[in-house]
């Protein structure tokens, strides 16, 4: 599907379809899939003996009847069925893409896509870029960690947009000097990175002269950036002093290649693939539905899978629902995703979670756009501790002062005292700052 550059959004019938009609598919969706995998995988065997697929006539059905699935489930099944893929349902020589999971904890599990998998896993993602902007006549520079399922899949995306020449490259911090000469050099017009990514090749770029006078110093249109929360007042200022446009992206690479992303209204990420997929809000305490409106933990049924389909994955990932529609035209619902659950940071009697700071920071002319990281310890502390990287410009006489102020800023935007101090290095995984540096005793 290409072709007019000007249209509102990459497959209209799919996105702006009537939630009644998203809702009968989804049905007729989970009611083919439970078939499918109890007849396939055994672990899916295992874990839905005793349900009665027919019995499942509502989506609240489904809900109630099919048990949630984490991924440490995912890892005893493949111990008790001495496999790496406990839940394949399609013979191995029909797969065309298969890889590990880049989670940064525990054991390794692994995920396969067939022909059709790819395909439809391609489309979710053509309307995710669609909607941030890109438009066939870009030129992509594409960050991402190489050979992972997802970039194969942003790769094929972007050429289904139309996109004809991709500048790709890794996506490692030590790189930024690298990635700023060659984005000066080519020309690309939309960037896809990281938060911290773009934040650490903004600083960068700041320190060399212009190419011509009067042009910015990157040459991206757009960006979509990902891995962390972004602050509006953040992304305003990559607007007013970059030129470039931005939009986020979240979601779960590792498991599932599916990603919500803003459109232009920047009012919550749409989740493209309602038709393809159940997305569930839950109360990670409960399992219950959460109440509208109200965080609650993400839990996915892909249920257009065929090779490793999930069935009520618990992602850990706490999201907002944004209320009412998107005044770009799609049904789709729209998420912010606020952050793991597992990066919760228990001070004095409450917590804070790392959002929260991006959000407080992003409205400082001081912090916006500084990359952070908070430690943890157990018991909790009187107060949190917050480390900035130090920007490379900032010379050490001014440092202790900004750091009195934005401590004074957090202290107040927070409603806990914080002990702020600016550090040269902070603790990466891939490209991601460590949001939450743990000192809790093993
Ligand atoms: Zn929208």
């Amino acid at each position: 599907m290409t072709g007019d550059a000007k249209r509102p959004m990459w497959h209209a019938a799919a996105e702006a379809m009537a939630p009644d009609a998203r809702a009968a598919r989804q049905l007729r969706g989970l009611r083919s899939l439970l078939a499918w995998v109890g007849a396939r995988s055994p672990m899916y065997r295992e874990r839905l003996a005793g349900i009665d697929a027919r019995a499942v006539r509502t989506l609240e059905d489904f809900s109630a009847a099919v048990p949630l699935t984490t991924k440490d489930d995912l890892r005893a099944a493949m111990d008790r069925h001495a496999s790496a893929l406990p839940h394949l349902c399609v013979p191995r020589e029909t797969l065309v893409l298969a890889g590990p999971s880049a989670g940064t904890s525990g054991r390794q599990t692994y995920q396969a896509f067939d022909a059709q998998d790819l395909d439809r896993n391609t489309e979710m993602l053509a309307r995710l870029y669609w909607a941030a902007g890109m438009r066939p006549d870009d030129v992509l520079h594409l960050l991402v960690t190489p050979f992972t399922p997802a970039a194969d899949i942003f790769r094929l995306a972007a050429q289904r947009v139309g996109v004809r020449w991709i500048v790709r490259d890794n996506h490692e911090p030590a790189q930024v000097a690298r990635y700023v000469d060659a984005a000066r050099a080519l020309g690309p017009s939309f960037l896809q990175a990281g938060v911290s990514t773009l934040r650490a090749m903004a600083q960068h770029a700041r320190t060399l002269p212009a190419a011509r006078a009067g042009t910015p110093a990157l040459p991206y249109r757009r960006a979509i950036l990902m891995g962390a929360a972004l602050g509006p007042e953040a992304r305003e200022q990559f607007r007013a002093e970059q030129g470039i446009e931005v939009c986020t992206l979240s979601g779960q690479g590792s498991d599932f290649n599916l990603f919500s992303g803003e459109c232009e209204a920047h009012d919550g990420e749409h989740w493209h693939g309602e038709d393809m997929t159940l997305v569930e809000v839950i109360d990670p305490a409960t399992g219950r539905t959460a109440a509208d409106g109200a965080v609650g933990e993400m839990v996915i049924t892909d249920f257009y899978r065929r090779a490793t389909p999930h069935l009520r994955w618990r992602t850990e990932d706490m999201v907002r629902v944004h209320p009412g529609a998107c005044r770009c035209g799609r049904t789709s619902r729209r998420f912010t995703l606020l952050d793991r659950v597992a990066n919760r940071v228990p001070v004095r009697d409450t917590a804070v979670y790392p959002f929260e700071v991006e959000t407080a920071l992003s409205r400082s002319a001081d912090g916006r756009n500084l990359e952070f990281s908070l430690v943890r310890h157990a018991p909790a502390p009187p107060t949190l501790a917050v480390r900035l990287l130090r920007p490379p410009a900032l010379p050490d006489a001014e440092a202790g002062a900004m750091a009195q102020r934005l401590q004074h800023h957090l202290d107040t935007e927070l409603g806990v005292p914080t002990q702020v101090s600016f550090h040269d290095d902070l603790p990466r995984v891939g490209y991601k700052t460590v949001r939450v540096i743990d000192h809790r005793p093993a």
